[in-house]
């Protein structure tokens, strides 16, 4: 399956040393997605080479409990879950390796992916399942407070903090599910806003504003966390760089941020259509992107659900499409 030869230029006419690979499924990414693909594609016979990307594991891997997975009554941790996950794909011949996708030419089949600047793919498929990145604020206490407080996601973490007083800082609709989601298991919600409107659509701003234990905090800016190792509470600017800026401390033991997510497609998007954030667009129902051969699934393609059940299905949608396409395209 691995012929090799000499191919020396990219998209953007790096040259790149050494053989290309030739692979019939190439799947980027090891979330959810990624490693179901790799599953179905694997006892498809497509001997799948799967790169685990940035973040081996994806996500999940900066969780702690997940309790929503179905089959786990118990719950699992998200770092194990993954290698289960992991170890399911490997079992049936999945090849996967450690490497980050750092450039793609998808003008032509094969695709010609560049792994870590350097070693270059020719794949006859193309599974991307690159994922999202949550967005930070930037504060230095969001890393001093990782896994002690400080979460980008409620439906996995929220149930940690029943009967607590929590924030979410947004005002998207991200923001305003996250705080209503939120608000059904804690005692109290502020939900940190920036400017005197929420971006939310009409319908979730009703229901936020209708929910008497979410408190809106209009104009407000976190400036950092306290606490002795978890989060104990916030400190705000009111107002920042008006007059009357002042600075207000709440005390909450869970911050989540609900500021957006960047979808992982930057090295895509000369070549697929993507919508204005940057999610992968594909033909609903199915995970076909507007280049043939070329497959999406998981958070990289869905702004809505981003959940790890629905990405594996999602992946599970990519192999099953990739197997056929190759059955019908040789
Ligand atoms: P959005 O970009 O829509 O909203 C981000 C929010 O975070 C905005 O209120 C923004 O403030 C705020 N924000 C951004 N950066 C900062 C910062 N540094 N400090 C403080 N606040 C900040 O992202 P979402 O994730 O909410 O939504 C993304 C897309 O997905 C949207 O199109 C949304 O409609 C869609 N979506 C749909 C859902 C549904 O239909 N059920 C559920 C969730 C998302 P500001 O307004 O001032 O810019």
């Amino acid at each position: 399956m691995f012929e090799a030869m000499n191919l020396s230029a990219n998209k953007n006419d790096k040259k790149i040393e050494g053989d290309a690979e030739k692979v019939k499924c190439l799947i980027i990414g090891s979330g959810p997605a990624g490693y179901t693909a790799a599953i179905y594609a694997a006892r498809a016979n497509l001997y799948p080479v799967l790169y685990e990307g940035l973040q081996p594991g994806g996500q999940l891997t900066t969780t702690t409990e997940v309790e929503n997975f179905p089959g786990y009554p118990e719950g699992i941790t998200g770092p194990e879950m993954m290698e289960d996950l992991k170890k399911q794909a490997s079992r049936f011949g999945t090849d996967a390796r450690w490497g980050i996708a750092t450039d793609a030419d998808l003008s032509v089949r094969p695709f010609k992916v560049t792994i870590d600047h350097s070693k270059l793919i020719e794949a006859e498929t193309l599974i991307i399942a690159t994922g999202a990145t949550a967005k930070y604020l930037g504060l230095e206490d969001e890393k001093k407070y990782a896994g002690g407080g400080v979460s980008a996601c409620a439906t996995c973490d929220g149930f940690f903090y029943r009967g607590k007083d929590v924030a979410v800082v947004g005002g998207g609709d991200t923001a305003a599910e996250e705080a209503l989601y939120l608000a059904g298991l804690c005692n109290k919600v502020y939900l940190i806003v920036r400017r005197d409107v929420l971006r939310a659509s009409k319908v979730m701003q009703e229901r936020v504003l209708n929910t008497p234990n979410i408190e809106v905090l209009w104009k407000h800016q976190a400036k950092g966390l306290f606490g002795q190792g978890v989060v104990e509470g916030a400190e705000l600017f009111k107002n920042k760089g008006e007059e009357n800026e002042e600075i207000v401390k709440i005390k909450i033991d869970g911050f989540f941020l609900a500021i957006g997510h960047k979808p992982n497609s930057e090295i895509f998007k000369d070549y697929l259509n993507l919508d204005e954030v940057g999610y992968i667009l594909t033909t609903p129902g199915t995970s076909k992107t507007n280049v043939p051969g070329v497959f999406a699934c998981g958070d990289v393609q869905d702004p809505h659900y981003r959940q790890a059940v629905t990405a594996a299905g999602s992946g599970c949608m990519a192999a099953i499409d990739a197997e056929r396409f190759l059955s019908e395209n040789g």
